[in-house]
């Protein structure tokens, strides 16, 4: 994918870039201190299991504004309480998936078990669904705050330098203002010593510049060094996982490894700009909740996984975190072909594994078509669907996770049949980008003329997980003619989010020493626990997050896929009051 020229460029953490000497240095003692704290997987060309690679992480974490972070988490809660009502909601998943089901045999596969245990009545009526709601930050918000907005300096740890740049991005040519902006490392004052004047052509000029993000236009007036100076806005989110929502501990481990770079590169005062991270505690405790609701003590915990895990760390790391802190719960993993030749359901409808009686299944396989090798995958999948068992996801979280549901919810009097509340309404609202329905009718047509029209503003995507399934700016309308209408209606079209860049260091292994600084994007990702059913919602909370990073050039960064990075937010602050 190619990089708008204009794209800002948020802060770095630290000054960089590193001198050789000392970048080699901590590049390799990171390496070690990754794979020796399980920031690691198995690697997919030299696949042993006896061994593990680092997994590719950025050096130094990538900076997040804070306010923004904030928001994120404090809306998760409302967000799982939103996918809780969506997946209970029988008609409205029936309505929305009826066109996809037509033509996309998955998510049809998936839609029958949901019949079939809809007609049978649900034996387990409560569900666990650990969520992660991904989304980026959008340089191109059209809601940008012109106070948001205010020039900064060049990229610098302390943000010394900024007034003179500001003004010389104002067109003033004279400095003697404290720096301002919402990509300073700490929170600073107010620009009360800057020049009234200067800050007024300072927010024009961002505000042109905004326009030009906006657009798409080139704003060749604007020198590059000026763009380091502009700012992000709000965040758009890309999906929301309800199935195999992974790097719960990924996620902390990334910030233990970056803790220790930043130490090693004596920058241990830039530590508390770190959230803490309780992402593997929270998901883990949710499942335990799940279990104690099951209520038998000789019960265990479920993993359904791959037939080859490459991505282990982040699977081991939560069986043994249970075992660690609930030293009577014991976790099985098995594939979804092992469950079809061992499992059984008791006189109760209790899921029964050899001798042992599951409690809770918790899936980080059967997202996707890969996994159901045959009949006997999607039968072992629908005994666990009809049993006892508490899920994770159960079938309807499943469903409420796909493509399509998301873009119906982004309408605004879809989303009103599951928020009441008018506040969190509006928040929810706003996290939304452009997302368009290309069914079989005037809409859909609507869609597609103008994903023809402008592809590149656009991603498409079909209902499946997992990465590397989506289609990007002018390969789509290729893709879009080779579809007939009704098979158009498998997918889903979005507007592009258009992240700031951030600068670093990627490391890779197998790749060249030392790493060069590359321009790189970032992903972040709220985990949510939500736990209840049709009528309760028992326990409903945030459990941490992640941050995946990837160059600003590629279309997609799956860590396991190859293309992202482990990293970790370090935040940012505005000193503007007025954003939002
Ligand atoms: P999957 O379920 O396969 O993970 P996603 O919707 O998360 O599908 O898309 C995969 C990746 O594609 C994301 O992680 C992100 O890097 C990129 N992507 C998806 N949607 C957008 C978008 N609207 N704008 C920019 N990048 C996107
Ligand atoms: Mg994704």
């Amino acid at each position: 994918m190619s990089v708008d020229p204009n794209t800002p460029v948020l802060r770095n953490c630290i000054r960089l870039p590193l001198p050789e000497d000392e970048l080699i240095e901590v590049t390799a003692k990171a390496k070690d201190y990754a794979i020796m704290h399980g920031a690691a997987m198995r690697s997919k060309s030299n696949f042993s299991e006896d061994s593990l690679n680092f997994a590719p992480f950025v050096l130094v974490p990538s900076s997040f504004p804070r306010k923004e972070f904030e928001k994120a988490v404090a809306l998760q809660p409302i967000i799982n309480r939103l996918m809780h009502n969506v997946a209970h909601d029988e008609e409205f998943i029936t309505t929305t998936l009826a066109e996809t089901i037509k033509v996309d045999e998955f998510t049809a596969n998936l839609f029958n078990i949901y019949r079939k245990v809809l007609a049978h009545g649900f034996t387990q009526r409560t569900s666990l669904g650990m969520l992660r709601s991904d989304l980026m930050l959008e340089s191109g918000c059209p809601e940008l705050s012109p106070k948001a907005l205010l020039w900064r300096g060049e990229a610098g740890e302390d943000g010394q330098a900024t007034a003179a740049a500001a003004a010389v991005a104002a067109g003033t040519g004279s400095g003697g203002g404290v720096g301002v902006g919402v990509c300073g490392g700490k929170p600073r004052a107010k620009a009360e010593t800057m020049e009234e004047e200067e800050e007024e052509a300072a927010v024009k000029r961002n505000e042109q510049l905004s326009r030009a993000t906006v657009s798409g236009v080139s704003t060749a007036t604007v020198a590059s060094k000026d763009r380091k100076a502009a700012a992000y806005c709000c965040w758009k989110q890309v999906e929301i996982n309800t199935i195999a929502s992974g790097f719960g501990h990924l996620g902390p481990a990334s910030k233990t490894v970056q803790s220790f770079v930043l130490r090693e590169l004596g920058h241990a005062d830039k530590l508390p700009n770190m959230p803490h991270n309780n992402a593997l505690a929270g998901l883990c405790d949710g499942m335990v909740k799940a279990w104690d609701i099951y209520a038998k003590p000789q019960s265990v915990i479920l993993f359904i996984i791959e037939d080859v895990s490459y991505n282990i760390c982040d699977q081991r790391f939560h069986e043994f975190y249970i075992r660690e802190t609930y030293p009577h719960i014991k976790v099985l993993r098995r594939t979804l072909t092992d469950v079809h030749r061992e499992g059984k359901l008791g006189l109760n409808k209790e899921l029964l594994l050899g001798g042992l009686e599951v409690a809770v299944i918790y899936f980080r396989a059967g997202y996707e078509p890969g996994h159901y090798h045959s009949q006997d995958e999607w039968d072992a999948r629908y005994l666990m669907e009809t049993s006892l068992a508490i899920k994770c996801p159960s079938i309807q979280y499943h469903l409420a996770g796909t493509k399509k549901v998301q873009q119906a919810l982004a309408q605004p009097a879809v989303l009103e049949r599951f928020i009441n509340d008018p506040e969190e309404m509006k928040a929810v609202g706003k996290i939304f980008t452009g997302l368009y329905s290309l069914d079989d009718n005037e809409a859909g047509n609507a869609t597609y003329e103008m994903a023809l029209r402008t592809p590149e503003k656009f991603v498409l995507k079909p209902q499946r997980e997992g990465g590397g399934n989506n289609v990007y700016g002018v390969d789509i309308p290729d893709a879009l003619k080779r579809m007939s209408r009704v098979e158009r209606s498998a997918w889903i079209l979005m507007d592009l989010i258009h992240p700031p860049l951030t600068k670093g260091y990627m490391v890779r292994p197998g790749a060249e020493m030392p790493p060069t600084i590359v321009d790189m994007v970032s992903e972040l990702g709220i985990f949510g626990v939500v736990i209840g059913d049709a009528d309760h919602i028992i326990h409903n909370y945030q459990a941490g997050h992640m941050l995946r990073t990837k160059l600003s050039t590629a279309n997609e960064g799956g860590v396991a896929a190859g293309l992202g990075a482990l990293d970790s937010p370090y935040l940012i602050d505005s000193d503007d009051e007025d954003e939002n």
